[in-house]
């Protein structure tokens, strides 16, 4: 019997004789580290593949297992929102595992089609020895499920049953194993799912009385159009919400011409591609494209659009003229409407840089073929990852650049190392994953779960409180995600947000933005922090009251509008002493404050006294982490930004929190330190040298 080794795929050997394996005394090259989706070895490694089963396999009974109806939801959320039913739908699905035994013990036959399917979806094994004891198992899984979906509460009868949608095959040996998934979005719901990179399913092709959703379909190593037609078409015709809508403003752009591969001017009313990916250091040289040497990226962007009927194209690097100019700083502030009236934005997960081409798009860059056994009469294909999965650990995704451009169309069409996926703002669909049998119209609505922030706008528009929470809400993430996120030049820092940022005022901060800041609705947008966990780096270009001034994360404490008083566990709130924003000049932010001097005393904790007395104001919090030392010891200026009041109890006494501006400089070149949190001791609030603190604001100027 020929083994197929769950270390390297390579038939042959066992795993324990890997060569491969650490402590081996091998000379293998660390490249040759095995992309478990990629099992070459093994189409090589068969002459000619057999279709039968080894005895532990024929025992498995796999396609009545893989049609079996009584395979449970495992993501219901019952009515208080814990999904106590999909834990217990969970074992009892636990009951239909088919056990594969301790790691060292499995072994996979070459000649089985069964073993060999396994081979191909089985995880990438841990490097600690200590999991070679696990048990592993195939386990069933509800196809909507490894996407994230459940059916609906069982108390929802309308809705349809569990076994109109295909079962899944994934390998697994740890039922605690947080996945990327969860770990992606970190619901409650999600909580329940184990984001399966892989799995195996009856081929849609199967004959059967009624077809399942879901089930796997063929893909091959190069796309397809017709299926990114269909999915274009189903989304035009089925998706009030994805309307793209034509804007004047693009006149002024400039488009490629796809067929007469030209440059040309915007027509009016066009209908165009826009494509986003990583640069990574590689741009067209001049005449690139009339002689047809473009980086990979661009090029398959072209063949793309060309096959989906489309005649524009916008690039960036193509359609901008790169040198400094006004027009230059226009077009950028632009991006939004560019991004946003785009008929669909090509996205190019795959790749470091724009050399890496549209995976599967080219005969240069094909993907991993697809397993795909015959078992029993009927066929056996593996799926590929989800969408969670395929953006995870992309250098898109830690690009600054591209978080606008991915979230401001309406449609993205996905080029990932292992399929393409299309995600609109209703819907979400993969080339693997037979989207056309789809009796709960799953798909149609599961686009916020692949998507990290798609909201629907209008949604929040009813009243002015809630679209307030809403700007609040959605200004703080976007901002959070921006500055997580990496690019090569300082300069961008505040370039490569400025189309998100025009988005959000045109919609729900009409105010605009200061260097970033929403400081005309919101002056308390100043209280941004970087979390203890981060290091920021300066930015001298910009200013230092602004994250764009600094590399590193940010995060608030908490939502920017606490004068609504809807915090949570806390009574009476109310914030006051909320400084007032006056205007800008070129990085000098000019505001009315108060300003107070403390000294800093950092034993036991930094703690923040009346300077040059023994009277004890409170303990400062820096970022969101209560630790002595982070702040230096001395009298320091303070910035007031607010100040929240509010009880534990309903009847206990007012608590003070003052959060303020640690600066840095004298009065009129003062510039931010740090964002600190002061915890009032209590009590004082009554008293008359706490209260003189606050007693008259001024104005401050802020570089
Ligand atoms: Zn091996
Ligand atoms: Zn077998
Ligand atoms: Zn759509």
């Amino acid at each position: 019997m020929a083994i197929i080794c769950l270390k390297c795929r390579g038939i042959g050997h066992k795993m324990l004789d890997c060569p491969t394996l650490k402590g081996h005394d091998n000379n293998s090259d660390p490249k040759m580290e095995p992309d478990h989706l990629a099992t070459e070895p093994l189409a090589g490694g068969l002459a000619s593949p057999v279709s039968q089963l080894c005895k532990r396999c024929k025992g498995f009974r796999i396609i009545d297992w893989l049609t079996n109806e009584d395979i449970r939801d495992e993501v219901v959320i019952g009515r208080d929102g814990a999904n106590s039913q999909g834990w217990e739908n969970k074992n009892h699905n636990s009951g239909r595992r088919l056990g594969l035994g301790p790691l060292h013990s499995i072994f996979l036959d070459a000649s089985c089609s069964l073993c060999r399917m396994i081979s191909r979806v089985f995880p990438l094994i841990p490097e600690d020895e200590e999991d070679w004891g696990a048990e592993y198992f195939i386990r069933p899984i509800r196809s909507y499920n490894r996407l994230g979906e459940s059916i609906a509460p069982p108390e929802d009868s309308s809705k349809e049953p569990d076994d109109k949608y295909a079962v899944y095959a994934v390998v697994d040996s740890r039922e605690d194993a947080m996945s990327t998934l969860s770990r992606h979005f970190g619901e409650p719901r999600d909580q329940a799912v184990y984001g399966f990179e892989l799995a195996f399913a009856l081929s849609h092709k199967t004959p059967a009385p009624s077809r399942p959703g879901f089930s796997a379909r063929e893909r091959g190593v190069t796309w397809q159009p017709d299926i990114v037609k269909s999915w274009m078409s189903r989304c035009e015709q089925k998706h009030p919400r994805c309307r793209v809508e034509w804007s004047d403003q693009l006149l002024i752009c400039k488009m490629i011409d796809v067929s007469s591969r030209q440059i040309v001017s915007c027509p009016p009313h066009c209908r165009y591609i826009a494509l986003s990916y990583v640069w990574g250091g590689v741009s067209p040289k001049d005449g690139a494209l009339e002689s047809r040497e473009l980086p990979q990226t661009i090029e398959d962007a072209i063949t793309v659009t060309k096959a989906l009927g489309i005649g524009y194209l916008w690039v960036d690097a193509l359609c901008i003229d790169q040198t400094p100019s006004p027009e230059k700083a226009q077009q950028l502030s632009m991006m939004d409407i560019i991004y946003s009236c785009s008929w669909a934005t090509i996205v190019a997960l795959d790749g470091n840089d724009a050399n890496a081409g549209l995976r599967g798009v080219s005969a240069k860059s094909p993907r991993e073929p697809q397993a795909s056994e015959s078992i029993d009469g009927s066929k056996v294909l593996s799926l590929f990852p989800a969408l969670p999965q395929e953006l995870t650990g992309t250098t898109y995704f830690t690009r600054a650049w591209t978080l606008q451009e991915y979230l401001l169309g309406s449609r993205r069409i996905l080029f990932g190392k292992h399929q393409i996926h299309f995600l609109c703002n209703t819907g979400n669909y993969c080339e693997s994953i037979d989207d056309t049998v789809d009796p709960g119209g799953l798909l149609d609505i599961g686009a916020k779960q692949a998507n990290l922030i798609l909201t629907d706008c209008t949604e929040h528009s009813e009243d002015l409180e809630s679209q307030c929470d809403f700007a609040d809400f959605t200004f703080r993430k976007l901002a959070g995600l921006y500055t997580n996120r990496t690019m090569t030049n300082d300069s961008d820092s505040l370039n490569a947000f400025r189309g998100m940022l025009s988005s959000l005022q045109k919609t729900f901060l009409p105010q605009g933005f200061i260097w970033g800041l929403p400081l005309k609705e919101f002056p308390q947008s100043m209280r941004w922090y970087h979390p203890r966990a981060v290091k920021p780096r300066r930015r001298p270009d910009f200013p230092s009251w602004s994250y764009v001034g600094w590399e590193g994360t940010i995060a608030y404490t908490d939502r920017l509008d606490f004068a609504t008083g809807r915090t949570g566990g806390r009574f009476d709130e109310v914030a006051d002493q909320i400084l007032r924003y006056l205007g800008f000049e070129d990085t000098i932010l000019t505001v009315d404050g108060v300003l107070i001097r403390l000294e800093v005393r950092n034993e036991p904790f930094n703690n923040a006294y009346i300077p040059g007395t023994d009277f004890l104001l409170g303990i400062l919090q820096e970022g969101n982490f209560l630790h002595k030392n982070t702040l230096p010891q001395g009298t320091f200026d303070f910035l007031v930004v607010e100040r929240l009041s509010f009880r534990y109890a309903p009847d206990s006494n007012v608590r003070h929190v003052v959060y303020m501006v640690m600066l840095e400089g004298e009065l009129g070149s003062y510039s931010r330190r740090a964002m600190v949190r002061l915890f009032v001791e209590p009590g004082l609030d009554k008293q008359q040298d706490y209260s003189a603190l606050f007693g008259r604001s001024r104005v401050v100027h802020l570089l």
